[in-house]
């Protein structure tokens, strides 16, 4: 059974005026239904095809498939990208998971320091994490389609996609701008206190 692009949480114009919906008919019409489209292809015929879509991230990049890893993990990371957003979002989180960033992060502010700077420092293609590893909230950056999901190490909480593709029709090159909007108007803290709490 192929696996299907997942509706988005909310309309493609919901995130507007911050990330238009011209990026997302471009970044989820496009490049997310091409992860899927692409996976698909690949996977038909072998031992991939049918497998739930996390173990397939998890089978390809221990058996360092790059084909079906970056494609499957693409998928993957922004389904994840998209729920890690909702209108009206941004801001300080509630709930647990705000005592934790007080706890490992010193305050909200220390999050942000760390967040930005791994999205602004990610030379090039990836993603900045925001996971849950050995009880304590920890800020990751990745490449391309490396992905925390790979691994059990690490349970992923948020993220935000740093591809050019996610920021360039609406921010252009500043990377920065796209960077603070997401944490002061777009992130679902929401999500990141459901996934701690099922972590
Ligand atoms: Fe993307």
């Amino acid at each position: 059974m192929a696996i299907e692009l997942p509706p988005l949480p909310y309309a493609r114009d919901a995130l507007a005026p911050h990330i238009s919906s011209n990026t997302l008919d471009f970044h989820y019409g496009k490049h997310h239904q091409a992860y899927v489209t692409n996976f698909n292809k690949l996977a038909e015929g072998t031992d991939y095809a049918g497998l739930p879509l996390v173990e397939a991230v998890r089978k390809s990049w221990s058996e360092n498939n790059a084909g079906l890893f970056n494609n499957s993990a693409q998928v993957w990371n922004h389904s994840f990208y998209w729920s890690s957003m909702k209108p009206g979002g941004g801001g300080a989180p509630q709930g647990d998971i705000a005592s934790m960033i007080d706890r490992d992060f010193g305050s909200y502010d220390g999050f942000k320091d760390a967040f930005a700077k791994a999205g602004a420092t990610q030379f090039g293609s990836g993603w900045a994490w925001l996971v849950l590893r050995d009880g304590k909230l920890v800020v990751t950056k990745t490449s391309n389609a490396e992905t925390p999901a790979a691994e059990t190490a690490s349970t992923p909480l948020l993220t935000m996609d740093v591809w050019e593709h996610a920021y360039y029709l609406d921010f252009q090159n500043k990377r920065p701008d796209y960077i603070a909007t997401f944490l002061d108007h777009l992130v679902n803290w929401e999500f990141a206190n459901a996934n701690l709490a099922g972590a």
